[in-house]
Parts: structure tokens; C-alpha cells; sequence
């Protein structure tokens, strides 16, 4: 690893204490228009979806890894949000027809291995994935 040169990095590089693991509902948005439906994330350093392997394991922790993680520089959470298929993750109770721009919830589901969204205080719904195959 290089030294910190900071210079690409707008977060203030400072360690924050007083993170929790719940994700702030204000933290990740969906916006909804014409083009489509584009998901963006403003949580701040080392906030739960920015977390990855401290080691840099790729989607699971090898099995001599310590599981320690650090902040990996982005959202984890947005690249599981496919804007040509949003409601692969979706795990609200509202049309998609019907949703609009505004602040989503996003947890990670360790059964499906997938970080899920749904608009603020929705009842928690099989994700839109898992639905399609259900319905089959
Ligand atoms: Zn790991
Ligand atoms: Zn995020």
C-alpha cells in the first residue's frame, strides 16, 4: 500500500468512533425519472456498506482469512443494485410502478448473500429475485 495521499478522497480521512452498523436511512437514495431508476449512496467513512475484507478477499473470506474488514472506499451496497433490474433486490411491498425518488433502507441478507433495499418502514418482502422464482 502506497501512503495515504488522500488527493482522490473527499471523505475526510479521519477515524470515526462513533459509527454504527445500522445503516441511516438517509444514507442511500433511489431516484426515479424518466430514465430509469439510479440508486446512490452518501454514508460516510467506514459506515456498514463500505465495509469489505481488510485482506481483500473477493465476494467471500477465504478460508485462512481473519475476517477483519476496513472501508473499502465505496458502497458495497450499489453494486448490488442493478438500475436495469432494480427489483432483483427489492424487498418493499410497493409496485414498481409506483415508486418514487427519496431515501431507501439497505441491509445485507446473508441468506442470499445480497445487499437488499426497500423504502423506509415497508414490511420486509421475500427480494424481488426470489419472487420471480416462486412465482414460477
Ligand atoms: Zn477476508
Ligand atoms: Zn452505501
Amino acid at each position: 500500500m502506497p501512503p495515504n495521499t488522500a488527493s482522490s478522497n473527499p471523505q475526510p480521512d479521519s477515524e470515526r468512533k462513533d459509527k454504527s452498523m445500522s445503516d441511516k436511512a438517509s444514507d442511500h437514495q433511489v431516484m426515479i425519472d424518466g430514465n430509469g431508476v439510479q440508486f446512490s449512496c452518501a454514508a460516510t467513512h467506514a459506515a456498514a456498506c463500505r465495509l469489505g475484507c481488510a485482506l481483500e478477499c473477493e465476494d467471500y473470506h477465504r478460508s485462512e482469512c481473519d475476517r477483519s474488514v476496513k472501508d473499502v472506499g465505496n458502497c458495497g451496497a450499489l453494486t448490488y443494485f442493478d438500475a436495469a433490474d432494480p427489483f432483483d433486490t427489492y424487498i418493499g411491498a410497493t409496485e414498481p410502478n409506483n415508486w418514487q425518488s427519496g431515501p431507501i433502507d439497505v441491509e445485507w441478507d446473508s441468506y442470499y448473500d445480497s445487499w437488499l433495499w426497500r423504502f423506509p418502514g415497508e414490511d420486509r418482502q421475500l427480494p424481488g429475485s426470489a419472487r420471480y422464482r416462486d412465482a414460477v
